[in-house]
């Protein structure tokens, strides 16, 4: 039997990092398996629809290299793709059910319902609809229909016994039918509900397992049931504990950290959100943190996946990220700090030079404007900063390290790196200084800030020549 799943989201927001995991591990089960990854926009509550979201679904997927084998742009023998260019196909299905007697036409009116609504919660009860149309006579039926009263067709849910299913992560999950509500299938207006549209779509979409966030667990007997109605045979059913923020709280979309493309816009890469969100609910079984796509696909197991719900670290992803960002080529890196260089105002010029004194100690890439904040603008800094014991400097020191320094840096023919440094540590040789004595000040003197990216050379090359001498000069002038 060929394995085909499906990745089945809600076009309602952007993606969720939830979605993003339940999407991934639908993905690598099929692959695992050597089976179909199918992506099927559910769109029957056009409610919630939120415009541009089937783009941002797109989007992700294909950015992270999970292609889909059908789906809405591609097509595929068992399509459309798309919830509500099926809405044709629905209708046959309940009333399949009608004549089986596992479904029937109730013309209930809002305002009936409402009413006895209202009297459940006086009984203190809670409302579940009580079967009155269920027994209605077949012709009073047709003739209604015919009158053209607006009627929609429930689910007739067994009054006595229980609904269950057995799910591969779970267990065996049952209800008593008698909290079980005869959901709507088909509404008002000729359109199915979500719950129908699912169940009709994973059978005639050939879907054999069914993996999905935990908040499906309790409808999942109810769409058994169906199933049980249709005489189909029942999918593999794998739910998916949630990613938590905390012991008690799901990572909600509230939060303002939930989604995949913040993460991206925080200077995350892609690769590293996918290797992370991937080990939140799975592990390989042995010591491994690092995968690739390929290699997720040849290490996934459905037994790695966990039973309890993983807490978010964000810390954890930021390290994971790291050493994402070291694993970079220099020009792989560039491409990816030179929006950031842009936001720091510091020009590409020197890539090469950023690369090798940022890759090392970018966490995010957020991070560069504010390790570059320097170049643009020298901060107002205080004299003290010329203090160091280590390099053992004082402004004193410092005052005459500059005033050695700008002269000898004034001679240089070339503003390049190794006249730069053959100068400054041929000074600290015939002073008989350390090296960090002649280069602490200067640094501070450029940079204006004892935390800096890169040493002093690095940084004389950064800000140029003139800039260099001119800061040089009001580092002398401070100590003056
Ligand atoms: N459309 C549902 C959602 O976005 C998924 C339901 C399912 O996978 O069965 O939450």
């Amino acid at each position: 039997m060929e394995v085909r799943t499906r990745f089945a989201p809600s076009p309602t927001g952007y993606m969720h990092l939830g979605n993003l995991r339940s999407a991934l591990y639908t993905y690598l089960f099929a692959k695992a398996n050597g089976g179909k990854f199918i992506l099927r926009i559910e769109d029957t509550d056009q409610a919630r629809f939120v415009p541009g979201a089937v783009d941002v679904i797109y989007r992700t997927l294909k950015s992270i290299g999970m292609q889909w084998d059908e789906g809405p742009d591609i097509g595929g023998d068992y399509g459309p793709y798309v919830q509500s260019e099926r809405k044709n196909m629905y209708l046959p299905y309940a009333e399949q059910l009608v004549k089986a007697g596992k479904a029937y036409y109730c013309f209930c009116t809002e305002e009936e319902l409402a009413a006895r609504r209202e009297e459940a919660a006086k009984r203190g009860e809670t409302f579940k609809y009580d079967k009155h149309c269920l027994h209605l006579s077949p012709e009073e039926v047709q003739r209604r229909i015919a009158a053209g009263e607006p009627y929609v067709i429930r689910q007739n849910v067994p009054e006595h016994g229980e609904a269950s299913f057995d799910d591969v992560l779970y267990g065996h999950i049952a209800v008593d039918c008698a909290d079980l509500d005869d959901m709507i299938l088909i509404k008002a207006d000729g359109m199915p509900t979500y719950n129908f549209a699912n169940v009709i779509d994973d059978h005639t979409m050939g879907i054999t397992h069914v993996m999905r966030g935990n908040e499906y667990l309790s409808s999942t007997p109810k769409y058994n049931l169906l199933y049980d109605a249709f005489g189909w045979k029942k999918p593999v059913y794998i739910h998916m504990t949630p990613i938590m923020r905390d012991a008690t709280h799901k990572l909600s979309k509230r939060d303002g950290d939930a989604y995949f493309e913040d993460y991206l816009n925080k200077g995350y890469l892609k690769e590293a959100i996918v290797n992370y969100v991937a080990l939140l609910g799975w592990n390989p079984g042995d010591e491994r943190e690092f995968f690739t796509m390929d290699e997720l696909i040849k290490a996934f197991s459905v037994d790695g996946m966990s039973k309890s719900p993983a807490i978010f670290d964000v810390n954890k992803l930021t390290w994971m990220n790291a050493e994402y960002v070291r694993r970079l080529t220099p020009e792989q890196f560039t491409a990816y700090a030179l929006p950031y260089y842009e936001k720091a105002g510091v020009s590409a010029e020197h890539a090469d030079l950023l690369a090798r004194i940022l890759q090392q100690r970018t966490e995010v890439f957020t991070q560069i404007p504010e390790m570059l904040d320097f170049i643009p603008r020298l901060p107002d800094y205080d004299v003290e900063l010329f203090t160091n014991k280590k390099s053992k400097t004082n402004p004193e020191i410092a005052k005459h390290v500059l005033e050695i320094a700008i002269a000898a840096l004034d001679a240089l023919p070339a503003w390049e790196e190794q006249p730069i440094h053959d100068t400054l540590l041929g000074l600290a040789e015939k002073e008989g200084m350390k090296n960090g004595t002649m280069l602490w000040p200067v640094r501070i003197a450029l940079a204006g800030k004892q935390v800096t990216p890169g040493g002093a050379i690095e940084i004389a090359i950064l800000l140029g020549r003139e800039e260099s001498m001119r800061r040089l000069k009001v580092g002398l002038e401070k100590l003056s």
